[in-house]
C-alpha cells in the first residue's frame, strides 16, 4: 500500500472496525489461553493480525472457537474507552506481559510507536479497554463492539511469526483475520483470495511451464522456460510495432558498466543498497546495471544533436539487475534479474505535453489489448521539505514539471489522483495502478518526469536560435518489465493467453496411427503460415491427448481422423469447450490468423 492509501485507509471505518476486531480476537484468545503472552495486532489491507505467544501451536478448532466467541462478544456491545497513563502505571497493567513491557518501554523512550515502529515524537501511553480486554493502544476504534458487523467476519488462518520480525526473537502465532461492513463485501473478498489462490502465477508459472528457478542460479533470477520465451517475443513485438509507429528509435546497451558512470547519473552512493556489489578488474570497478538511463543518456549525448531530430526517443527491452532482500523476493513479482519495456524521451520544453501524452495513449492501448478496464494514474509530486534531501534542489523547476503533468493530465481528460511527497528523486512521476479481472490491485509501470539527469550528463540540444538547450527527459515502460507484465498477465488470463500470446495456439490430435500424416501435414502448413501448432503423435489415447492440451490451456485442439482426412476438414474443439466439427482446414486458418492479427481476446 502506497504511503497515501495507507493515510486514507487509517481514517477510514473499515480501519476501526478491523482494529476493533484485533482487541475482540485478542480477548477470545486469551479466554481460551489464559497464560498466552499477547504481542501487537494492527489493522492491515484487508483485515488484521494479532500475534501472541502461545502454550500449544493452534490448530483449526481453536480458530473456529476463537471465531464463534468473538461473535459472542461483539453481540455485548462492549464499548471501547481509552485511558491515558503513566509509563509507571502501564507497566502494572502489563507486569505479566513482557511484550508489552518492551513496547512500553519504546514508548516511554520516544521514537516507536505501540507497535514498535518507528515515530518522530514522543506519544502519549494510552491503553482502550473493552470488556475483560485492556490493550496498549491509540486508537482508533468502533464506539462499542456491536458496530462490528459479525456476518462480515472470519478468520482466516494462522502462521508463525518472529516478534519483531527478527528470526533470533522467539516464534510467536499469529492469527489472520478479515473484517468488512458487509457480508456481501466479506463474501466477495473471500471469493478473490480463492480465485488469487488459482491463479497464483508461481503455480499457473510451473504448470504452463513458463518459468522456474534454480538454487545454483541463485534467488530471484528466474529462467524463462521455452512457452516463457514465446510470451515474452510476443510481448516485445507487441512493444516494437507500438514504439516504431510512435517513432522510437531501438538501441542495445551493455549489461554491465565502470563505477564512475553510476557515481556520475547518482546511482551512487544513493542507490547503492539496490545494487550488486561491484566486481574489479584491471583495477577498475564495474556493476551490473540497476537501471538502463545512464546508458541511453550517453546514447543521446554521443553526437551534437539539433532541434530539427528532437524529440529523441530512446527504446531498449533493457535487462537490470536490483538487489532485494531474500525475504522479499515473491516469484516473477519481485526478482533480482528484469528485462524491461524501457524508453527514454528527451524533449524540448515546447514537445513536453505532446510527448508525454503519447506516452499515455500508448498506455490505453495496451489496456485495451490486455482487457484492463479498471486503471489509475497517480500523480507524485516533490515536498518542499524534502529538497536536497530526498529531492532535486530545484524548487522552480519542480513546481514547473509539476504543473506541466497536470496540464497535459488535466488537457487529456486522464483520471488521475495526486500524491504529494512521493516523487523520484529527480522528478515528478506518474504511477500507473491497475486491477486483474478479479479486482486485485497492481502496481505495474512508472512514468517518470526528469529534469536533473540530462543536465547531471550535460546533454543538449541545439535550439532553432542557435542556443545550447537542456532537454528533459521522459522515462516510461508501460509494459513494466517481463517478470512483472508475465505474473499479472499469468492471473489476469489465469493461464489462458489470448491466441496471440499462447505458447501453443493449435494442438493437432490424430484419432490413429493412420492419420499421423495428416496431423503432420496441417502442422506444417499452419507453421508455414506462422502459426505455433504442433502434433501429439504420443500413444496416448485421444482422451489422454485432449486432457493434456487442456493442462496447458491451448486455445484450440484439432481432432482428426478418417473423416476430415478425407474431407481436408478439421474437428476443432476450443479450450472453452465449444466444438466444431467438420470444419474446412481453410477457415479454420482463416481463424486463427485472425485472432492473432487482432491480438483479439476472443477465442
Ligand atoms: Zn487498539
Ligand atoms: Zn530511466
Amino acid at each position: 500500500m502506497s504511503q497515501q492509501h495507507k493515510e486514507h485507509y487509517e481514517e477510514s471505518e473499515l480501519y476501526r472496525i478491523r482494529h476493533s476486531a484485533a482487541h475482540v480476537m485478542a480477548e477470545a484468545v486469551l479466554e481460551l489461553f489464559p497464560q498466552a503472552k499477547y504481542t501487537i495486532g494492527p489493522p492491515i489491507e484487508h483485515g488484521f493480525y494479532y500475534d501472541f505467544d502461545l502454550p500449544r501451536p493452534l490448530t483449526p478448532e481453536d480458530l473456529e472457537k476463537i471465531e464463534k466467541r468473538m461473535r459472542q462478544i461483539i453481540a455485548g456491545h462492549h464499548n471501547f474507552i481509552k485511558r491515558v497513563v503513566s509509563a509507571q502505571e502501564a507497566r502494572q497493567i502489563f507486569k505479566d506481559q513482557p511484550y508489552k513491557l518492551e513496547l512500553i518501554e519504546g514508548l516511554e523512550q520516544g521514537g516507536q510507536d505501540e507497535y514498535g515502529n518507528p515515530l518522530d515524537e514522543k506519544p502519549e501511553i494510552s491503553i482502550y479497554t473493552s470488556d475483560t480486554f485492556t490493550d496498549l493502544c491509540r486508537g482508533p476504534h468502533v464506539e462499542n463492539t456491536g458496530q462490528i458487523n459479525p456476518s462480515a467476519l472470519k478468520l482466516l488462518s494462522s502462521s508463525g511469526a518472529y516478534w519483531r520480525g527478527d528470526e533470533h526473537n522467539p516464534m510467536l502465532q499469529r492469527i489472520y483475520g478479515t473484517a468488512w461492513k458487509t457480508s456481501k463485501e466479506l463474501e466477495e473478498y473471500l471469493w478473490q483470495l480463492e480465485e488469487a489462490k488459482k491463479r497464483d502465477h508461481r503455480k499457473l508459472g510451473k504448470e504452463l511451464e513458463i518459468f522456474t528457478f534454480d538454487e545454483e542460479v541463485g534467488p530471484g533470477l528466474p529462467l524463462w522456460l521455452p512457452r516463457g520465451g514465446v510470451v515474452i517475443d510476443e510481448l516485445e513485438k507487441l512493444a516494437k510495432e507500438m514504439e516504431d509507429k510512435a517513432g522510437y528509435l531501438r538501441v542495445r546497451t551493455p549489461h554491465l558498466a565502470k563505477e564512475d558512470l553510476f557515481l556520475h547519473s547518482g546511482h551512487l552512493p544513493y542507490y547503492a543498497e539496490s545494487m550488486y556489489p561491484p566486481m574489479e578488474l584491471e583495477g577498475v570497478k564495474y556493476y551490473v546495471k540497476p537501471m538502463n538511463c545512464p546508458m541511453h543518456h550517453k546514447i543521446f549525448g554521443a553526437r551534437p544533436r539539433s532541434y530539427r531530430e528532437m524529440p529523441v526517443r530512446l527504446a531498449e527491452y533493457g535487462s537490470c539487475y536490483r538487489y532485494e532482500k531474500s525475504g522479499e523476493l515473491f516469484g516473477l513479482m519481485r526478482v533480482r534479474s528484469m528485462q524491461m519495456n524501457d524508453a527514454h524521451m528527451y524533449v524540448s520544453e515546447d514537445q513536453f505535453e505532446e510527448e508525454f501524452m503519447g506516452v499515455i495513449a500508448l498506455y490505453h492501448q495496451y489496456f485495451k489489448i490486455f482487457g484492463i478496464d479498471k486503471y489509475l494514474m497517480r500523480l507524485s509530486t516533490h515536498a518542499s521539505s524534502g529538497l536536497g534531501k530526498k529531492y532535486v534542489d530545484n524548487e522552480r523547476l519542480w513546481l514547473k514539471t509539476e504543473e506541466m503533468v497536470r496540464r497535459a493530465m488535466d488537457n487529456g481528460k486522464v483520471p488521475y489522483e495526486e500524491v504529494p511527497d512521493e516523487a523520484a528523486f529527480y522528478g515528478p512521476k506518474i504511477d500507473v495502478q491497475i486491477w486483474s479481472v478479479i479486482g486485485r490491485e497492481f502496481t505495474l509501470a512508472t512514468n517518470q518526469v526528469d529534469f536533473a539527469q540530462p543536465a547531471r550528463f550535460g546533454l543538449h540540444f541545439i535550439n532553432s536560435e542557435g542556443q545550447e538547450e537542456t532537454p528533459l527527459c521522459i522515462h516510461r515502460a508501460p509494459l513494466s518489465t517481463h517478470e512483472r507484465m508475465i505474473g499479472f498477465l499469468l492471473e489476469h488470463y489465469a493461464g489462458s493467453f489470448p491466441v496471440w500470446l499462447s505458447p501453443d495456439q493449435v494442438r493437432v490430435i490424430p484419432i490413429t496411427d493412420a492419420h499421423k500424416d495428416y496431423a503432420l501435414r496441417l502442422v506444417s502448413q499452419m507453421k508455414e503460415l506462422g502459426i505455433r501448432a504442433e502434433a501429439d503423435l504420443s500413444n496416448d489415447r485421444m482422451n489422454a491427448k485432449i486432457r493434456q492440451a487442456q493442462l496447458f490451456k491451448v486455445p484450440y485442439m484439432l481432432v482428426v481422423g478418417e473423416r476430415e482426412m478425407t474431407e481436408s476438414t478439421v474437428s476443432l474443439r476450443k479450450r472453452d469447450g465449444t466444438r466444431l466439427d467438420g470444419m474446412p482446414v481453410g477457415q479454420f486458418i482463416k481463424l486463427v490468423q485472425d485472432r492473432i492479427e487482432k491480438r483479439s481476446s476472443e477465442l
